[in-house]
């Protein structure tokens, strides 16, 4: 049994190709042995309200013309279908929030309404020219590492501008796109600002994600995760198509169980040291 599948996408993400399915997910699930999903679709603000601290900085929420929030009501009406029509898969509603430190007050009233079993704190873009910018836009913009540096700044700043997730996802997620020309992705040059993140997550005691779209967090930081205090993981495919879920999770167990962390009694909890 693999363990649960915090971060899957289904067809009602703003980002979904048309393969994405909720249902096709359930049944991924069930056919590679994952036990349990959170289904974590976007939630991503394109406009504010008072007490936004976007509005107070006055920057532009769009990144992307296809960019719409998510329909909770239609959402959780598929959650609910998907639990009674697979009862032994244990099902998760959730929600991965876009830079949840920017819309503060609009992410506590949907999070409050809504109810979510999981939800995920995401930074995906980072203030730049006077608007939230796309994280692997900044490529072309600014030399490699003042990109990342400049991502997990931000990221610090997500973690303790907003309580209203619990699991941090992707943390070093603009490596996606790092470029071919800058060499190889070595994380042992931004050690001080890994460092930095994780020690602002572990004190407010939340869960760090290994996220398995990404390229695999190295044992060397999940010792990093260790060191800080942190003490729970979170393992996440990441998944927009249904063929995704669970994916790599043999690969990324390998690798939390090296750095100590095991299930609990209860397996569709977090994984804890
Ligand atoms: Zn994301
Ligand atoms: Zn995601």
């Amino acid at each position: 049994m693999l363990p649960p599948d915090n971060h899957v996408h289904t067809q009602f993400s703003w980002d979904a190709p048309g393969v994405a399915s909720m249902a096709g997910s359930c049944e991924q699930a069930l056919a590679v042995g994952v036990g349990c999903v959170a289904f974590t679709d976007h939630l991503d603000f394109t406009d504010w309200t008072d007490g936004d601290l976007i509005g107070e900085e006055n920057l532009d929420p769009r990144r992307y013309p296809a960019m719409r929030l998510l329909d909770v009501t239609g959402y959780l009406a598929a959650v609910e279908e998907c639990r009674g029509r697979y009862p032994d898969l244990r099902i998760l509603s959730g929600a991965e929030i876009g830079e949840a430190h920017m819309f503060g007050a609009s992410a506590a009233a949907l999070v409050a309404a809504a109810r979510f079993d999981r939800v995920l704190g995401s930074l995906h873009a980072v203030p730049f020219g006077g608007r939230l910018t796309a994280a692997d836009e900044l490529f072309g913009r600014l030399p490699a590492d003042e990109v990342m540096r400049r991502y997990f700044a931000e990221v610090v700043r997500l973690i303790e501008g907003s309580d209203v997730f619990e699991v941090l996802a992707h943390l070093d997620f603009p490596r996606r796109n790092w470029p071919q020309a800058a060499g190889p992705y070595d994380e042992a040059a931004f050690e001080a600002e890994y460092r930095a993140v994780l020690r602002a997550l572990a004190d407010s005691g939340r869960v760090l994600e290994v996220n398995t779209k990404s390229p695999l967090a190295s044992v060397t930081l999940m010792g990093w995760w260790r060191d800080a205090g942190g003490r729970a993981v979170s393992f996440g495919s990441d998944a927009h198509q249904p063929w995704r879920v669970g994916a790599k999770f043999k690969l990324a167990v390998d690798v939390v169980e090296a750095a100590g962390f095991r299930a609990g009694r209860d397996r569709f909890d977090f994984w804890r040291l």
